[in-house]
């Protein structure tokens, strides 16, 4: 290995500055050219990249969003769109990417990685949903369920005032991860996640045991994804039936990607980084690295697509509703 790209790809999250910082300072001091590439697997095809130095990168630890910006990238999908990308790799002499992103990220990574394997690719997750098999924790996670629990911290001063009761959105299509650190974060009633199916009737139960037990005001956490049909739904249910309280939604939105990563996520993007330039200089490829028990872990690629699924902690949920009794 010789000259190494690095790009983010898919959602953005916090911890992509701190990672890209890594991967950048690592390949240097080991002798190696780096160059950025902009906006994902968009930048190689349209050969949208730039040599990176250790200065390139001063300064961004702190800095929420991906100073590579990120895309989600169609053309990527095709086989003349790899193509591309590879030719314009090959032209710049580059023999080895870093990619921080998820799942998706690693979907093309593997394929590409399949049809030119004189590319080393090796994965950093990156995404805030911390979905990926492989790693406990994936950039971004940390800092958004941060932000989730300042943002709901607020709200319960609302929410207590005025006897409210507030359905609050977070993000998680797929994932309650988000939900359920923040739920039991901040002593949500209740938690609904795409994982589980929610009967809206327990959660009646839930909140009038909670008035009787004279709780002023009451939050449920409701992720994206929850089959339910949505905060709205939800509420609109709730609402038939429960009279003691004004009901309230807040969809929490966008403001949970944005933000300065955390003291966690810095570090974890510096581990995840420093990790996967020395697993390319190793002569590793099509491998994600991750964290394990505090511990650096590789896993292949091949692997972590082929169990990729956030496992609910069954004991955390139980213990979530154990505790806002
Ligand atoms: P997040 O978890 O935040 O959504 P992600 O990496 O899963 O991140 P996606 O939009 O699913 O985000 O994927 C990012 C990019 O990876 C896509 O825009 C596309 O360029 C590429 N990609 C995804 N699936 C494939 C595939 N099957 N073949 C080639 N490239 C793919």
């Amino acid at each position: 290995i010789s000259k190494i790209a690095v790009l983010t790809s898919g959602g953005d999250a916090p911890g992509m500055n701190p990672c890209i910082r890594a991967v950048v300072r690592t390949g240097i001091y080991n002798g190696l050219e780096v160059v950025g590439v902009r906006q994902g697997y968009q930048g190689l095809i349209d050969n949208n990249m730039y040599d990176m130095s250790t200065r390139s990168v001063s300064n961004i630890l702190n800095l929420g969003g991906t100073i590579l910006k990120t895309a989600r990238c169609l053309p990527f999908r095709s086989d003349e769109g790899m193509e591309l990308a590879y030719q314009n790799l090959k032209s710049q002499g580059i023999d080895g990417i870093v990619v921080i992103g998820g799942d998706g990220t690693f979907t093309g990574a593997l394929r590409f990685s399949k049809k030119y394997p004189d590319i080393s690719v090796l994965g950093v997750p990156g995404t805030i949903d911390n979905d990926l098999y492989g790693s406990t924790y994936t950039l971004g996670f940390d800092t958004a369920t941060n932000t989730v629990i300042e943002a709901i911290d607020k709200i319960r001063d609302t929410a207590d005032a005025h006897d409210r009761l507030f359905f609050i959105e977070v993000m998680g299509r797929d994932s309650g991860a988000i939900a359920l650190r923040a739920g039991i974060s901040c002593g949500a009633e209740a938690i609904l996640l795409p994982e589980r199916a929610t009967a809206i009737e327990h959660l009646i139960e839930n909140l009038k045991a909670g008035q009787y037990n004279k709780k002023s005001s009451s939050i449920v956490i409701v992720a994206e994804g929850d089959k339910s049909g949505g905060v709205y739904d939800v509420a609109e249910a709730v609402k038939k039936q429960v009279k003691f309280y004004d009901i309230k939604v807040t969809i929490l939105g966008h403001l949970q990607r944005g933000g300065s990563p955390s003291a966690f996520d810095r570090i974890l993007g510096s581990r995840l980084g420093f990790a996967a330039v020395n697993a390319l200089i190793a002569g590793k490829t099509q491998m994600m690295v991750g964290l394990e028990a505090n511990h650096i872990k590789l896993t292949s690629l091949e692997e972590a697509l082929n169990h990729h699924q956030f496992k609910l902690e069954d004991d955390l949920m139980q213990m979530s509703e154990i505790l806002s009794i």
